[in-house]
């Protein structure tokens, strides 16, 4: 590889320093006085060793590549001290020699000893979240501040990785590289030299410089990543303020290439609530992320040439050009616009002004919107239930419908709404950046304004326009074109016409965008909302007509309203919950429009907003709902399908709101029976929320107290998990806590109560033959026995409709609840007629909407799904599918401890120690966060919250489920240090 001799860069790639361990040890005890064992430690330029003495202390020992002056390394040890008295944050400071010197020439090297700073760097984590990222903001502007008013002759030296440099490195470099990788220098150096050519107004600063993930390291009692100290004072330079920013950018860009302006403006946004940046400041933010991306990848090239055996440089190589070449698929302007977003400015000055422009330069309608109707196509549209978004038939309905007989319907500006197509690891860009006019092929689009026709292909045409000195760049796209690229137009002119629907699912329409600069998409990500909106602002004024969306609240001002007054133990999933907005079958839609395979709603059994559950619901809402003390077919009609799914003998009905209504039922109906009080349930169980059920609460995540408030009536046996448990896949002798509980109950055993599939510890299939034996033994003694089939049970275990089947026995009471009215409240407790008269003896037994006609309609439905949707058996084939998918995974992801149970409810244990099986709670969480950003939504359960649970709508299809586990393979795999 050839390096340029004549650039004053090229000489500074010298070979990294190579001395033997023997004579850094003979160095450390000549000049320190210390003996310690050696650890080589990377460095991109210099020879770095990590030095524990005798006493457990530990130091860095550096040796300078020769092409650092003498007044360089001072002036770094002198920023450590500076930093190191100033900061809030951990910084290395330089250790005096035996003659006090901080630098001693050996070996023909200049050699430091530094301290050490304890913390794990940032690079050897994998993913990290926008927490981290805005943290790594603050800790640059903390850094910024803890250098103020530090001095020293060589802060103005020439330095390769000054920024204000880059320029001048990329052209003596360039030429190192050719092809693709050339070209995209080529686009950074142009984005730069919009910030060289108005640097003048840039603040100048002494800056640390080299913020990043290689050298933050994250301390052990910081949350995951969190930066607590910084390293590595050789690049501290003067220069423009706002470099330390976008050098703390790039490095973090290499955590997430996928969203490398998400995270770029975490970062940011952190500097900025640290300490403001001015206004050209922020507009230098994105293109000198650009150039340092730029500089960063060439230089990695060149040092890597000439330290061919330094690993760090090679893999430095690899990893610095993907982050150049994911910057590069971010359009430049929306980088510029949302990083002003981020920082409180109007994202672009020009794009707001045009609107206001056009009408006074006299702009006229594009087309006839005379009567014209602004329908609804948002995530929320009333008019596109069950999928409609994705069928060109009812779009075109919905879009009849909307628009009545005699105007036309216009699409709105700044609405989001669904992208057809399955849930995929990335957000979808839903955000409509211009507006739709719904009319027939061959209807005439006019020029507003006299213009130039800037190009016409694949039926996208783009005209420009003067407004003052402002060019308006007109989109309009599913046309025809009535004019040729380059021709002169009159305001008035036909350009163009509404083509036929060839591509896409909407019916003939133009889409009419304005935009502040040309080349913009259609459409954009929510996320960057307000950037996109101020660069393609409202094109109202070019259709004659008001076509704006309402703008959505977000979803963190949801919050907020909802904390001020919903109760407070009522938790939300999610450290930022999204708003959603909309369900599906097994996906889930936000606010943004984002869907996410839903594997947590047992709950929508048969899907969410199944059509045939909605038409029951609501040809019976307008008929008769009413209560159960009248006469009505529905509920015996719903009763006799209920118990006709049960053993024999199980045949009178409760109909009730809840599960917890039910469980709370059952015990009522054991005590009433028996004559007794004492009740038995497993340990970690949860069965309602009422005052009974919450008595046999033992676990730890929904009742942490419950130790010191067990009841002296309830008796807790001991959990039959093969995984965890005692004694392994052996029932009986779990069995032993069953039996021994009913000799302590003094006045004998009322009930046991159980789910027969332990769905709150994540699906555990019970020790073999536990149920069979606990079952005897609570009958031995005249107790009766109660499944919890609220979670399980309704097809979930694939191969039999109740979870109890799998183990061989038949309760006396059966639970159900939540899934058997698909979201609508409904329960049921199904028990022996015997049972129910002895309740009767005592009492009657009324619930005001329990049972109603509606909810008997909807649990007939429901049924009438699970059947002809094929549901149960789904739940076996796709239930199959993502077990051997987790069980996979297990092979190559130790965290992965074990898989549990049945069907779709699956559980995947996560463990620090596949020996010890040391619940990973925080990992299981942080791991639901990242699925959720990958489009899954997941939340984990179990005594230790460690258990992934896996119960999405049985509904769910291959591809739902293989977009889960890849999402689950991505993040695990994420968590793999990076380097
Ligand atoms: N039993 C079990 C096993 C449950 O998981 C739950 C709820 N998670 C309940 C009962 C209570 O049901 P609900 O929330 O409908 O009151």
């Amino acid at each position: 590889m050839r390096i340029m001799s004549s650039t004053p860069f090229a000489s500074l790639a010298l070979p990294n320093p190579r001395l033997a361990a023997e004579q850094i040890r003979g160095i450390l005890a000549e000049h320190w006085g210390v003996d310690g064992t050696l650890e080589e430690i990377g460095s991109s330029q210099d020879q770095n060793f990590g030095v524990t003495d005798a006493d457990g202390r530990r130091f860095v020992l550096k040796v300078a590549n020769p092409h650092w002056r003498r007044g360089e390394l001072d002036m770094q040890n002198r920023a450590m001290l500076h930093t190191a008295a100033n900061a809030d944050f951990d910084a290395p400071v330089p250790v005096p020699a035996r003659d006090g010197a901080l630098i001693v020439r050996a070996c023909g090297h200049d050699v430091r000893l530094l301290t050490w700073v304890e913390g794990r760097p940032l690079c050897d984590f994998g993913h990290l979240r926008a927490p981290v990222w805005r943290a790594l903001g603050r800790l640059s502007a903390r850094s910024a501040r803890a250098l103020a008013g530090f001095e020293h002759p060589e802060l103005g030296r020439d330095l390769q990785w000054d920024p204000r440099r880059c320029a001048e490195v990329l052209d003596a470099l360039g030429d190192l590289v050719e092809g693709e990788p050339r070209e995209l220098l080529g686009r950074a150096r142009e984005a730069f030299t919009t910030v060289a050519a108005d640097g003048a107004g840039l603040p100048v600063a002494p800056i640390h410089c080299d913020v990043t993930d290689y050298n933050t390291v994250s301390g052990a009692s910081a949350g995951e990543g969190l930066p607590t100290g910084l390293l590595d004072f050789g690049d501290v330079v003067r220069t423009w303020r706002v470099s330390d920013v976008a050098c703390a950018a790039v490095s973090a860009i290499a955590h997430d290439l996928d969203d490398p302006l998400g995270v770029a403006l975490a970062v940011l946004e952190g500097y900025h609530r640290e300490s403001a940046l001015s206004p050209p400041e922020v507009n230098a933010f994105w293109p000198l992320v650009l150039a340092r991306a730029a500089v960063c990848a060439i230089s990695a090239t060149q040092q890597a040439a000439v330290s061919p055996e330094n690993v760090l440089a090679e893999r430095a190589v690899v990893d610095d050009w993907a982050v150049l070449r994911a910057l590069d698929g971010v359009v430049t302007v929306l980088g510029v616009a949302a990083s002003r977003a981020a920082c409180g400015l109007e994202p672009d000055v020009r794009g707001a002004a045009l609107p206001e422009l056009l009408a006074r330069a006299g702009c006229a309608p594009m087309l006839d919107t005379a009567g014209a109707v602004a329908i609804d196509l948002s995530v929320g549209s009333d008019g596109l239930a069950f999928g409609a978004w994705s069928d060109a038939r009812a779009l075109a309905a919905a879009v009849a419908d909307g628009a009545g007989s005699d105007g036309m319907a216009l699409g709105r500006w700044g609405e989001i709404r669904i992208e057809p197509g399955p849930p995929g690891e990335r957000p979808p860009a839903t955000l409509h950046l211009g507006a739709d006019a719904f009319a027939a092929p061959g209807t005439d689009i006019r020029a507003p304004l006299e213009g130039i026709i800037a190009s016409h292909a694949d039926g996208e045409m783009w005209l420009e326009c003067r407004a003052g000195e402002t060019v308006a760049h007109v989109r309009l796209s599913r046309v025809e074109p009535a004019r040729a690229a380059g021709d002169r137009v009159a305001r008035g002119d036909v350009i163009a016409r509404v083509a036929p629907a060839t591509r896409g699912l909407l019916p003939p329409h133009v889409h009419v965008q304005l935009c502040a600069a040309p080349g913009l998409p259609g459409m954009g990500r929510p996320r960057e909302r307000a950037a996109w909106l101020g660069l393609c602002p409202d094109p109202s004024v070019l259709l004659g007509a008001d076509v704006r969306a309402r703008e959505p609240r977000s979803a963190g001002r949801e919050r907020d309203r909802r904390e001020r007054v919903i109760a407070s133990p009522q938790r939300l999933y999610y450290d930022e919950p999204p708003e959603m907005v909309r369900g599906w079958r097994h996906v889930l839609y936000d606010a943004d429009g984002r869907p996410y395979v839903d594997a947590v709603n047992n709950v929508a059994v048969v899907g969410h907003s199944h059509p045939a559950v909605v038409e029951a619901a609501t040809r019976q809402l307008r008929l008769l709902n009413t209560n159960s003390r009248f006469l009505y077919g529905a509920m015996t009609e719903y009763a006799e399908r209920l118990s006709g799914l049960l053993p024999a003998g199980l045949d009178r009905v409760f109909l009730v709101n809840s599960g917890s209504e039910a469980v709370d039922l059952a015990l009522r109906l054991a005590r009433a029976f028996t004559g007794r009080r004492d009740v038995l349930a497993l340990q970690g169980a949860y069965h309602g929320w009422t005052k009974a059920t919450d008595e046999l609460c033992t676990n730890p995540i929904d009742r942490p107290g419950w130790r010191d408030e067990l009841a002296a009536h309830v008796h807790v046996a001991e959990q039959p998990d093969p995984y965890r448990g005692r004694f392994g896949d052996d029932g009986s002798r779990y069995a032993e806590s069953v039996r021994r509980a009913c000799r302590a109950a003094p006045d004998g055993l009322a009930a046991f109560v159980a789910e027969p599939l332990l769905g709150n510890q994540g699906g555990v299939e019970p020790a073999s033959g536990y149920f069979a034996a606990a079952y005897d033994a609570v009958r031995a003694a005249g107790g009766v026995c109660i499944a919890d089939e609220v979670q399980v049970g309704y097809g979930r275990t694939g191969e039999s409709f109740w979870a109890f089947e799998h183990e061989g026995v038949v309760p006396d009471i059966v639970c159900v609840a939540k899934a058997v009215g698909n979201g609508h409240p409904l329960g049921a407790v199904v028990c022996r007629p015997e049972i129910a008269d002895a309740f009767d003896r005592q009492a009657p037994f009324f619930s005001s909407t329990g049972g109603s006609p509606v909810s008997c309609r909807i649990g007939l439905a429901v049924l009438d799904a699970i059947e002809r949707d094929g549901l149960q058996g789904n739940a076996r084939q796709t239930g199959t599918r993502l077990r051997a998918g987790f069980e996979r995974l297990a092979t190559q992801h130790p965290i992965i401890g074990a898989v549990h149970g049945r069907g779709l409810y699956l559980g995947v244990d996560l463990v620090r120690d596949r020996e010890t099986r040391e619940p990973a709670a925080a990992e299981a969480l942080a791991i639901c966060e990242r699925l959720r950003d990958l489009g899954v939504i997941v939340q984990p359960t179990g005594d230790a919250f460690n258990v992934l649970k896996i119960k999405p709508p049985l509904c769910i299809d291959a591809d739902g489920a293989d977009h889960l586990l890849g999402a689950l393979e991505r993040t695990l795999g994420e968590r793999a240090p990076r380097r």
